[in-house]
């Protein structure tokens, strides 16, 4: 029989519970799913690839069929390489189709072999992204519920405390 093997590429700058959601929906369908993680360089990221990588890893282990890689360069590339036959991306809202459609057949022009997947997440997670997560971290909001526990926990250490302190800081420069 045939094995399916798919990839789920992209930043996961911070991993959600959106991105979650699809690949627990994707690990159902395919027989092998590989969450990449785009290494990009010109990408400001806020966590690390080793970070993003540690953070998918511990929230994919209940899923064995479901394994954690990184790749750099064309993803078309990336798939071949490993032997990958279809491409898991999501699809949230309207807003999402336009790049997400120009992608698929961009890398279907350039594979025509790779078949691109689109899945939605339950609507609970249809408005959420990583920017907004990363906003709402930094503005001191609460992400529970948007992101697993450990995401959370390493977001308030990264970005939600600094900013409380830079804040009392500069409230004390004005003060006096
Ligand atoms: P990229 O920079 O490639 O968009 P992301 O990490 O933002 O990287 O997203 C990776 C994939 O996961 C994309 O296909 C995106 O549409 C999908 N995705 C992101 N957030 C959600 C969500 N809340 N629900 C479903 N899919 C999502």
């Amino acid at each position: 029989m045939k094995r399916v093997i798919a990839i789920y590429p992209g930043s996961f700058d911070p991993l959600t519970n959106g991105h979650l959601d699809l690949v627990e929906r994707g690990a159902k369908i395919f027989d092998e799913l590989i969450v990449a993680i785009l290494r990009n360089p010109e990408k400001q990221a806020l966590f690390s690839v080793e970070e993003r990588r540690e953070m998918l890893e511990t929230m994919t282990t209940r899923f064995s069929n479901v394994r954690v890689d990184t790749f750099d360069g064309l993803m078309v590339d990336y798939a071949t390489r490993v032997g990958a036959t279809a491409v898991l991306r999501g699809i949230r809202a309207i807003s999402d189709y336009e790049y997400e459609l120009q992608m698929a057949l961009m890398n279907r022009k350039l594979e025509p072999r790779l078949e691109t997947v689109f899945m939605m997440p339950a609507e609970a997670y249809s408005y959420l992204s990583s920017r907004l997560v990363r906003e709402i971290a930094s503005l001191g909001g609460s992400v529970r519920g948007l992101v697993p526990e450990m995401v959370e926990e390493k977001l308030h250490r990264k970005v939600t405390e600094p900013a409380m302190k830079r804040r009392e800081h500069r409230k004390k420069l004005a003060g006096g």
